[in-house]
């Protein structure tokens, strides 16, 4: 039988020895979660899932869906055939080969008991085509039309043309949960990106100081959270005012130390919402040098006041890396909506560049952090941000 398919191939998963069967069937129930409005059928067979009886008029859609399913490498449009040799010979005749002057072969046998080797099959399958359109050259290194040929062991063969690239990364949830702390910036929806390509599932939290900050400002933030959960899928946002804190912070403590405790601050509170929601992990959006709060010694202070491993995906990355990354999954024009973050309002002329935990501690004694803190938490506001 022939029909048309779509066969998913997925990357490290076969680096996981024993969890790899737990990561395919969370592979699995992901994609199968990201396609729940449309019909279809997906397989398993060993190396690669086929998707298959779904409303061939949906395929584009269904391609550009996968594409942000995490775990996956690529996807073909293909054409599923019984393998026999013949059957992959006339299948091969079928491709449309217009406007084409070079192309390569590309077998691949996981079927071990089909007669022919992958490089056999290449030479043969090559001739095939030769045979046929004369005028073509085979060229191995820089072919201008590829074609796939997968002899499977389920007793199939896959023949394609066209792989489009996948956002790659593990399953999202197999790496247990983190919160990200999401302003308005550029850098750290892409952060959050980065963290759930490896498989955590996000919640974020963002701190506004309304009405210093705008509605505006809280609505893109929003909005950044729709963006990449596309990609991270379900997103709580903790919405938590710092109003208050910032106006106790400017008037009793050094104004060249306000940044620093602003985000010391920022840090407890993360930590409390996150142990209270079993989040495992802080993330930041934080890359080394980029403004005064992030040098070493400004991350040494703020990372100082909490017991939870902060991952910061972007710390090595260059401005330019980070926006590139921010074009790419499609966050970058909400990103550079001008609107006022919080850490803008009573910004200091000179914030300190190599702050001391010993003096942060100092000044933090004219504020009573443990009230300011609960009472952020307290009057957290909850959104659940659905996308996916
Ligand atoms: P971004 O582009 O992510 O805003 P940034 O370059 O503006 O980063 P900072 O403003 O110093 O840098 O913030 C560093 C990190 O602190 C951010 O990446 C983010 O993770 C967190 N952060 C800053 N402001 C807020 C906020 N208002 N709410 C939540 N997290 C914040
Ligand atoms: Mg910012």
């Amino acid at each position: 039988m022939k029909r048309k398919v779509l066969l998913l191939k997925f990357g490290e998963l076969f680096l996981k020895g024993r969890n790899r069967h737990d990561f395919i069937n969370l592979l699995k129930s992901n994609i199968l979660n990201k396609l729940k409005d449309l019909s279809c059928k997906l397989q398993e067979t060993q190396g690669r899932l086929v998707l298959t009886d779904y409303d061939q008029s949906q395929e584009s859609v269904i391609i550009e869906k996968l594409q942000t399913v995490f775990g996956l490498i690529g996807v073909a449009d293909a054409v599923e055939i019984d393998t026999s040799l013949e059957e992959i010979k006339s299948e091969l005749l079928n491709i449309d080969l217009f406007g084409v002057t070079s192309f390569k072969i590309e077998s691949k046998r996981a079927d071990k008991t089909f007669p022919l080797t992958s490089m056999e099959l290449d030479k043969l399958l090559g001739g095939v085509v030769l045979d046929k359109e004369p005028n073509l050259k085979v060229d191995l290194y820089n072919p201008q039309l590829k074609i796939f040929v997968e002899v499977r062991t389920n007793g199939k063969t896959y023949i394609y043309k066209n792989l489009h690239a996948c956002a790659g990364g593990l399953p999202l949830s197999s790496g247990g949960k983190g919160l990200l702390l999401l302003s308005g910036g550029i850098d750290s929806p892409v952060a959050g990106y980065l963290m759930a390509k490896r498989g955590l599932e996000i919640e974020a939290i963002h701190f506004h100081s309304y009405p210093y900050t705008s509605l505006q400002a809280k609505e893109k933030v929003i909005n950044l959270a729709k963006e990449i959960s596309t990609y991270c899928g379900k997103i709580r946002l903790h919405i938590v005012s710092f109003t208050e804190i910032q106006e106790q912070i400017h008037k009793n403590c050094d104004a060249e130390y306000m940044i620093t405790i602003m985000r010391r601050i920022m840090m407890r509170i993360a930590q409390k919402i996150a142990i209270k929601n079993n989040l495992g992990a802080i993330i930041t959006g934080e890359s080394l040098g980029q403004v005064a709060s992030q040098t070493m010694q400004s991350i040494n202070v703020t990372n100082s006041v909490v017991d939870l491993p902060v991952f910061r995906p972007v710390i090595a990355f260059d401005k330019e890396q980070i926006m590139d990354l921010a074009r790419k999954i499609g966050t970058y024009e909400t990103s550079i909506l001008p609107y006022e973050d919080c850490c803008t309002v009573f910004l200091p002329k000179n914030p300190v560049i190599k702050p001391t935990i010993k003096r942060a501690e100092l000044l933090e004694k004219n504020l009573d952090i443990e009230s300011l803190v609960n009472e952020a938490v307290a009057n957290e506001e909850i959104m659940e941000i659905n996308q996916y």
